[in-house]
């Protein structure tokens, strides 16, 4: 189990699905000849034929006050997944989960840093065929311009679905606040806004006793897009966007002490943003 301290603050990672290679569905650009000469991936993020390394986890995020799930997965027995081995999941997420100490009623928080597949699926469980909360005790944090974008938009079937069977559930039930993008969940936990990926995205600022880490979301995916920030993501709503605002982090975290937590890291998943030439890299 991987956990991380900021001040008075801890955060766990518990890991739903880990991949190697097949990422390009997401990273067009991050071919297999693109990505072997960038060294410093090895070993956490690419193996030795630049296949890439990908994570798709919750990180529990305890305070003295709260204790938050940070994005929650894909979800067990969902349907209408586009990626096909995403449906019909029977995955021990939510047994791991309580093994790690966290049982879901002690949640309090949750925050779903944008209302995609992966980061929303464990909002809720089915229950005598029905979708409801997982986390029954939990306020449900999201964008406002976020919820608004998914319930209105009629295009994409596997967002309607996603809406349908893991939002909507938590709206109906009366958990979730919709909250501005720079909202402040407690002393020491920030929303701060990094659009581009989706019009409502955020990432999470944590800041305790002068420590200070910053749970980034999908404005990057993988760590080669610090090498190659112009690498947008398939997903990426808005590419030019998310390429800006790659960069607007990345230089004004680097040389920090502030810790870089990635939402889709694989391996050691969190470090220090470096300037690495003209572009970055993560010192893990
Ligand atoms: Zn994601």
């Amino acid at each position: 189990m991987q956990t991380w301290r900021i001040g008075d603050v801890t955060i766990t990672k518990l890991v739903e699905f880990e991949m190697t290679g097949g990422t390009r569905f997401i990273l067009p650009d991050a071919t297999y000849d693109a990505c072997r000469p960038i060294e410093w991936l090895k070993p956490h993020f690419m193996d030795d034929q630049g296949r890439l390394k990908m994570s798709i986890h919750a990180l529990v995020v305890e305070t003295p006050s709260r204790r938050i799930v940070v994005d929650t997965c894909l979800g067990n027995e969902k349907q209408g997944r586009s990626v096909p081995h995403w449906n019909n999941l029977q995955g021990p997420f939510l047994r791991d989960l309580a093994a790690a100490g966290f049982p879901r009623e002690s949640i309090d928080t949750v925050l779903c840093t944008h209302l995609h597949v992966d980061h929303v699926g464990w909002n809720t469980m089915r229950t005598d065929g029905r979708w409801l909360p997982t986390f029954t005790k939990a306020r449900y944090l999201m964008s406002r311009t976020e919820f608004d974008y998914w319930r209105d938009q009629r295009k994409d079937a596997e967002h309607m679905a996603v809406f349908a069977d893991s939002v909507q559930p938590v709206f109906d039930a009366g958990l979730v606040d919709l909250v501005g993008n720079t909202h402040r969940v407690c002393d020491e936990v920030t929303l701060e806004p990094t659009l581009g990926h989706t019009p409502g995205h955020v990432s999470i600022r944590i800041a305790s006793k002068g420590e200070s880490a910053l749970i980034t979301g999908d404005f990057i995916h993988h760590p080669c897009q610090m090498t190659h920030p112009e690498w947008a993501a398939v997903v990426d709503y808005n590419q030019q966007q998310s390429t800006r605002t790659r960069h607007e982090v990345f230089s004004a975290l680097a040389g920090t002490p502030t810790l870089m937590i990635g939402t889709h890291f694989a391996g050691a998943t969190a470090g220090h943003v470096v300037r690495d030439g003209d572009a970055y890299r993560l010192a893990t």
